[in-house]
């Protein structure tokens, strides 16, 4: 009945936010009462008047888009349309306790595009507002499982939970990442490091169970790993594999 399919439709993530609007025969307060209880949006009872229900529905479908808009424009970096730095936030928070109570691998890769000021003094703001497109765009293609996760950190840096993944794994990820944004060969004839655009990458991987309270020791240590990199020469990647004895 609907009550029931009501009741289903909330259990699950990718239903829970259609809204229902109920429309009964019935006119009892607990039968309404049910119905609101198991998650309806609104009420309209019979016999109904097809006006009313057609702009209730309206109404509800104008405020389902809204409100999809603005948990968009919450979650996502706007120039580039990948996740924004508080949706990572939230996102390693939780993968971090989850790594640490199932005992498995997390990896944090840090991405930073090279001599990015030069970029923008030589070619202007808008090119390089184009050129982060473009690379968020080549970094995002290169994740493949589902709970992986590209956002941008701040400026033209990155950063990417790569859940259940050792550090082989992570620089075999960053490795095609790196490959990826040098292939499309974007002219930077400013740089000091190439003719093109590139990309340092710093990892930093929890493969141990450690305390809950180090969850930020992983993304300061990919950070450093970062700029390992960096002063090693640019367009390459750094790694540590953390070991808890060591934190
Ligand atoms: P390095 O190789 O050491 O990383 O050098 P860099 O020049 O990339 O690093 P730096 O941190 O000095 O400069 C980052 C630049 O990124 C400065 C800033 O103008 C530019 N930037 C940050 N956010 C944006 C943005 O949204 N759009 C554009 N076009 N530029 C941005
Ligand atoms: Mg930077
Ligand atoms: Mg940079």
């Amino acid at each position: 009945d609907g009550l029931e399919t009501c009741r289903r439709l909330k259990a699950l993530d990718i239903t829970r936010n259609i809204p229902v609007i109920f429309v009964t025969g019935g006119s009892r307060v607990e039968e309404e009462n049910e119905c609101w209880e198991v998650g309806a949006i609104d009420f309209v009872s019979k016999p109904i008047n097809p006006a009313t229900l057609r702009n209730r529905v309206r109404a509800h479908l104008i405020l389902k888009q809204q409100t999809d808009l603005l948990r968009l424009m919450a979650f996502r970096d706007g120039l580039t349309g990948v996740s924004n730095r508080r949706y990572f936030d939230d996102r390693y928070n939780v993968e971090w306790r989850r790594a640490q109570r199932a005992g498995s691998a997390l990896s944090v890769i840090m991405i930073d595009v090279d001599h990015f000021k030069l970029y923008n003094d030589h070619y202007g703001h808008a090119e390089g507002d184009k050129c982060l497109r473009m690379v968020a765009s080549e970094l995002n293609a290169q994740l493949n499982r589902p709970a992986d996760l590209l956002a941008r950190y701040g400026g033209e840096e990155f950063v990417c939970i790569l859940p259940d993944t050792d550090l082989n794994g992570a620089r075999i990820t960053a490795e095609r990442m790196r490959l990826s944004v040098e292939k499309i060969a974007l002219p930077h004839a400013a740089s000091l490091t190439s003719s093109c655009v590139t990309i340092s990458i710093g990892i930093a991987t929890m493969e141990d169970k450690v305390s809950e309270d180090l969850a930020p020791v992983l993304v300061d240590k990919a950070d450093e790993q970062l700029y390992i990199a960096k002063r090693s020469g640019r367009n390459r990647i750094s790694s540590e594999c953390l070991v808890s004895s060591e934190l």
